[in-house]
């Protein structure tokens, strides 16, 4: 009946649900991204809505391919939050009504495919590890600046510690005091400070209070407007870049000491617009915090995966979950 291993091209669907966006890519297995699509999450609907939509964007982004939900071999949805592993149950997220919410046999369901569910940075990391640093078996670190913080921490290419690591002591490492309420109920931690939405945030009360920036008059629509503001070398839009990368090695000047990778790698959303002037702002900070030569077995560089590394990142645990377990479906 089923004809999948006779089938030499294998397709996935990968997909990241962040503060913002549900967005999914068609990854065939050679690397390729085919087609890309999103939706905004609609966190307020709640759980059965939301996993709808994820349910829509991969039958969307399947059928822009030009490709059948036959075709694909599994489907990947990371998310920002803590999920148990096997069960894909939500364990922690911060949005109502999601802890024990089983996302992936919902998802299996509805889309009669087999669903993996994790941890959008940790599945994040493990593709930018593969392609940035190939065979690697010391510790990574991988942190992702898109609308929020997320990232992973691997050795030998397998996360590290529990499974709330890095996401809660990292994301939500609390920083400013006076800073803006996060959803996890503390004020100006690196979340709250240093991702997309922060961003936006910063742009709007600058502009507010006249400061000069290509965008004046602009009706701004998301991050692609400071993206784009950013390339074109506007001062107001590199200065948050630096905002955030000082904010970003602030927080790594804490954990890097506890956790010792010897390398960090950097991406998402907001390191593509502006990788060149973040990456000495975010080291040096680190060294202003911890010293000279504290970063001296430490290597930092930028992912070539850019804004897709989450999910590329969810599409790769996808293929790899029905190559280590062909019948894993829940
Ligand atoms: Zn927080």
């Amino acid at each position: 009946m089923a004809a999948e291993n006779h089938n030499p091209v294998r397709f996935a669907v990968g997909v990241e649900v962040d503060a913002l966006r549900v967005r999914a890519c068609l990854y065939r297995a050679d690397q390729e991204q085919l087609a890309k699509f999103r939706f905004s999450t609609k966190w307020e609907r709640g759980p059965d809505v939301v996993m709808a939509r994820i349910a829509r964007c991969v039958r969307t982004v399947v059928d822009e391919a030009d490709l059948q939900l036959s075709q694909v071999v599994a489907v990947g949805v990371g998310v920002s939050g803590v999920v148990e592993p096997g069960t894909g149950t939500v364990l922690r997220l911060l949005q109502p009504g999601w802890s024990g919410y089983p996302l992936q046999a919902k998802l299996v369901a509805d889309l009669g495919l087999p669903v993996i569910v994790g941890n959008a940075g940790m599945m994040a990391a493990r593709a930018a590890q593969a392609i940035d640093l190939p065979g690697e078996t010391g510790r990574v670190l991988a942190v992702f600046q898109g609308p929020g913080i997320t990232g992973g921490l691997l050795e030998q290419g397998k996360p590290v510690g529990d499974p709330e690591l890095p996401f809660l002591p990292l994301t939500h490492l609390p920083l400013d005091p006076n800073g803006p309420l996060c959803a996890c109920g503390q004020r100006g931690c690196l979340d709250s400070l240093a991702g997309g939405v922060a961003i936006l945030r910063l742009l709007r009360e600058a502009m507010d209070q006249g400061r000069t920036t290509c965008l004046a008059g602009h009706d701004l629509l998301g991050v692609g407007d400071w993206r784009k503001a950013a390339k074109r070398g506007d001062p107001l839009a590199l200065e948050l870049a630096q905002t955030t990368a000082r904010y970003l090695g602030l927080a790594l000047a804490k954990w890097l000491p506890l956790w010792q990778p010897l390398h960090v790698l950097l991406g998402g959303n907001i390191w593509e617009a502006a990788a060149e002037i973040m990456l000495p702002v975010a080291r040096d900070t680190v060294l202003q915090e911890l010293g000279p030569g504290s970063l001296d077995q430490v290597t930092f560089a930028v992912s070539q995966l850019g804004k897709a590394a989450g999910t590329v990142g969810a599409a790769c645990a996808a293929l790899e979950s029905v190559t280590v377990a062909p019948s894993t479906a829940a």
